[in-house]
């Protein structure tokens, strides 16, 4: 999930370098529902999400519900696992219109590119993240025909944070040995809240 502050600036200079065979439309239906999206360390986020092979009506309500709480965060991306669901989905909206990934894997990395990166499963951080720029992964769509996506900079950036997030790896996992472990430490001293009794 990323915050809208990327996501204004800079959706102008990706829209040329991205490349999505599939759009779907955006539906506001009042059977959507928002989730809560699960925070750090909550231990769903770190869990291997499972292979989807029903193509049915109860995936579709997910989607639906999983793009009304990505763009009621507002984020670029989420994934199945941050509201509780170990699925292999996650949606997405570079600037470009909607699209739904299902079982998707990466076919392909090439380049490097350093950019502040944030999760709203880790609220309020960001990091100068160093990822493969341009990516192509291959899964399926709602109804399980194949489909690709591709793209570099911010595209290339949510295929790789989303299926991450369907392995159970957090963007924490991309920092250096000495910051992740400074950062692991202050996130579980906040979620034990500050008013201890002991
Ligand atoms: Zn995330």
């Amino acid at each position: 999930m990323w915050i809208q502050s990327i996501y204004e600036s800079h959706t102008r200079h990706i829209s040329s370098s991205i490349t999505l065979t599939e759009t779907r439309a955006r539906k506001y239906a009042p059977a959507m529902a928002m989730y809560p999206i699960r925070t750090f360390p909550d231990p769903v986020l770190s869990m291997e999400a499972s292979v989807v092979s029903a193509f049915d009506d109860d995936l579709s309500r997910l989607v639906d519900d999983m793009l009304e709480t990505m763009y009621e965060a507002p984020g670029v991306g989420l994934a199945a696992p941050q509201i509780g669901v170990l699925k292999r989905v996650f949606v997405a909206d570079t600037g470009e219109g909607p699209f739904v990934m299902i079982n998707p894997r990466i076919i392909e990395t090439s380049g490097s590119w350093k950019f502040e990166e944030g999760c709203l499963s880790v609220p309020e951080r960001y990091w100068q993240i160093k990822r493969a720029d341009y990516t192509r992964a291959e899964g399926v769509g709602l109804d399980g025909l194949p489909v690709m996506f591709e793209g570099d900079e911010l595209t290339g950036r949510v295929l790789q944070h989303e299926i991450d997030h369907l392995n159970g790896t957090l963007l924490l996992a991309h920092l250096g040995t000495r910051v992740r472990k400074q950062v692991l430490r202050e996130l579980r001293e906040e979620s034990l809240g500050t008013n201890r009794v002991l």
